[in-house]
């Protein structure tokens, strides 16, 4: 199997894969999916009463929303993940307490009128812990309103709810193979203007491949051609891979995780029929 890097960055990733299956590259999608985990917003509690600022001003802490939609806002925050840091809850050493392993906690408190962003949230522990993504708008107080909240996020996986959700946009197609016969090609170039990609060019007056990754096998070219003198197909042991994260987890991290979790459960289901066989 090889890997050839097509682009890198924080969030986002995309490869090609070679001498793989189909099989495997699903498998790997569906690790990505559901199996790579992230912190996000668990619980909030909500503090009623009145709040003075400074100059004696006096504030209610309510928004102007339901609290389950503004606790339901905060749930889809992209929370910095440490992934070698933190683990679940439920496997904790502190036994589901919550402990700098297993959770972390925000304060929120402004005072309106002015828009609450997800950069207003001030993690308790550590700073650097505050939302990279700093200008996600989570709603518009009016005068008077200062909302108290303290709210503690905790690890999970996308099996548990949509808001753990790591890896969106996970996709993978065929590495496309495009052949043209020399002999039929009359250089009419009707393959070239109906192909949607500009994957094909007019080369000494016959179609030629420009650009062989941009093809997504639509066939187009194949309809377009009177001398059925182009064949685009799919090469299964060859994929194009790829996908972005919320921001919580980079996307190379996220990667090894899934493909880490698959090993752990192939060598599982190994050792469990061995002991079977025995
Ligand atoms: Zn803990």
């Amino acid at each position: 199997m090889q890997l050839e890097l097509l682009e890198l960055s924080d969030t986002k990733i995309s490869f090609v894969l070679s001498g793989s299956s189909p099989y495997f590259v699903n498998s790997l999608r569906r690790a990505l999916i559901t199996d790579v985990p992230k912190m996000a917003i668990e619980d909030v509690e909500f503090h009623l009463g009145p709040i003075r600022d400074a100059s004696g001003k006096e504030f209610e802490s309510i928004f102007p929303i339901f609290d389950e939609m503004v606790a339901h806002r905060l749930g889809l925050l992209p929370i910095p993940t440490d992934l070698d840091v933190y683990t679940f809850k439920d496997k904790c050493k502190c036994g589901g307490e919550g402990c700098p392993s297993c959770r972390i906690m925000y304060k929120l408190n402004k005072m309106g009128p002015c828009t609450v962003y997800s950069g207003d949230l001030e993690p308790l522990d550590d700073p650097k812990l505050a939302i990279r993504d700093d200008l996600i708008p989570i709603i518009k107080l009016t005068d008077g309103q200062a909302p108290l909240i303290y709210a503690t996020a905790y690890l999970g996986t996308s099996a548990m709810h949509a808001k753990w959700q790591t890896c969106i946009s996970v996709g993978y197609r065929y590495y496309p193979e495009i052949q043209i016969s020399e002999k039929k090609c009359d250089g009419c170039g009707k393959c070239v203007e109906r192909c949607p990609r500009k994957v094909l060019r007019l080369d000494k007056k016959k179609a030629a491949v420009e650009k062989l990754a941009a093809c997504v096998l639509c066939e187009s070219c194949e309809e377009a051609c009177p001398n059925a003198a182009i064949k685009a197909r799919g090469d299964e042991t060859r994929f194009i891979m790829g996908f972005e994260t919320d921001g919580s987890v980079p996307a190379v991290r996220a990667l090894s995780y899934a493909l880490k979790k698959l090993e752990d459960e192939f060598t599982e289901f190994r050792e469990k029929l061995g002991e079977e066989l025995e």
